[in-house]
């Protein structure tokens, strides 16, 4: 059992949170002993089964996991080639994968003993997931959230308010989802006590690259084991998309020691890759540095100064990447592509009309590339692509674009 453990993707990161070249701590000195007290914790909870039970009964009764696998019969009839399978995370509570996560974290904080939450969040997704698990356990939630993001955000805004969470604007920086997690990395430190730092992706300091990735890899065990019951093999390529990455590494996770699956991820390419950084495309158009305590592919000009990047989906838009994925990308593991606004706009409508979902613009990005590359491919070649959020915070979004005029409220 251990010989075939040595080069398995499943024992990573190292004692210090390495993968690879990429992650690690890189943290200030009045950091550092609440990551080591957190990372002991998470350790233990890790291999207790009580942990995993009160998880599993939340995840069925609170979030309605599992979430189904479906074959998107239409859209792989209209393609003409590979078959095309949906994993819907997009029907878990709140809307999407956030809260497979935030669930984690919360159980563990309360083994813990902490009281209050705090949280950063960019489009206010993962600002939403953590207030409603919060109000859930009644405990006090605060939010950061860019200044510049609050006033593009308003109905997440609500959402977290009336959910009893407050939400704090941020204004040092450029007043966005960068700088709201520092905002609330100094939070945490002068709150050490009573204080539980919930992070939304596979970014941060070790161990939370790695914490996120264990508590979304959820979904794609769940799409192993369906596949299996569904088609009797397992899936040739899996397909996702990425912000800071957790939903792909939920999804890729379980298949990354089985070599005969092909594993994409789908960066915001926002107006294209090549044109001033109008994208968010870390891993095809970023280089390594540091950024929120870990080393990995970061957005940023000659002088290393982070650069904000842009995307019509505003969940994707954080300028670098989980350093497992910058990891997977340079042993070549995973391969990493972007798709323009454009092409995640038009899979957008394809997903409404061929399939009656209406899907977030954040998985229209990873549903384009299989559009891109399904016609090409023989029809018993199985593709499965993350559904991970569904499409009602997106419509005004997507009706600007269209040119279709709408008033967000009455
Ligand atoms: C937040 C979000 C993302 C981006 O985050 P990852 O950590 O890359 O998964 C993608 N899709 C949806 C629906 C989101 O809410």
């Amino acid at each position: 059992m251990a010989e075939d453990l040595i080069n398995s993707f499943m024992t990573g990161p190292d004692e210090n949170g390495r993968f690879g070249d990429f992650g690690g701590r890189f943290v200030s000195e009045t950091l550092m002993p609440l990551i080591l007290e957190l990372e002991k914790q998470y350790e233990f909870a890790k291999t207790d089964d009580s942990f995993w039970a009160e998880m599993n009964d939340l995840w069925t009764h609170y979030v309605g996991r599992p979430s189904p696998l479906y074959l998107a019969d239409r859209l792989t009839e209209h393609l003409g080639g590979a078959k095309i399978y949906m994993k819907r995370d997009e029907l878990n509570h709140t809307g999407a994968h956030k809260i497979n996560n935030v669930l984690g974290q919360i159980i563990l904080a309360r083994r813990m003993g902490k009281t209050r939450i705090i949280a950063e969040t960019g489009a206010g997704q993962h600002g939403v997931a953590t207030a409603t698990v919060c109000a859930k356990f009644g405990l006090k939630c605060v939010v950061y959230m860019g200044a510049h993001d609050v006033e593009r955000q308003k109905p997440n805004v609500f959402r977290m308010r009336l959910l009893g969470a407050e939400v704090v604007p941020v204004t040092s920086g450029r007043g966005t989802l960068k700088d709201a997690m520092n905002d609330a990395l100094r939070d945490w430190v002068t709150n050490v006590r009573d204080t539980f730092y919930c992070i939304g992706t596979v970014a941060g300091p070790h161990p939370y690259p790695a914490m996120v990735r264990d508590f979304q890899q959820i979904i794609g065990k769940e799409a192993k084991a369906q596949m299996l019951e569904r088609e009797g093999r397992l899936p040739d390529t899996i397909i996702a998309a990425i912000g800071g990455g957790s939903n792909a590494m939920g999804l890729f996770f379980p298949f990354l020691d089985d070599k005969s699956v092909n594993i994409i991820g789908v960066e915001a390419g926002g107006k294209g890759v090549n044109a001033k950084m109008e994208h968010c495309a870390s891993l095809t158009g970023g280089r390594p540095g540091v950024l929120h305590g870990n080393r990995t592919y970061l957005l940023q000009d000659d002088d290393g100064q982070i650069l904000e990047g842009y995307s019509i989906s505003a969940g994707l838009d954080y300028p670098g990447i989980g350093p497992e994925h910058s990891w997977l990308h340079e042993i070549g593991r995973a391969q990493y592509v972007s798709i323009t606004d454009k092409e995640a706009l038009a899979a957008f409508q394809l997903c409404c009309e061929q399939e009656g979902i209406i899907p977030a613009l954040e998985p229209s990005h990873a549903l384009a590339h299989v559009i891109k590359i399904a016609p090409d491919l023989p029809k018993d070649h199985i593709i499965c692509m993350n559904m991970c959020g569904r499409g009602d915070k997106d419509i005004f979004t997507v009706a600007k674009h269209l040119g279709f005029e709408m008033a967000e409220a009455d």
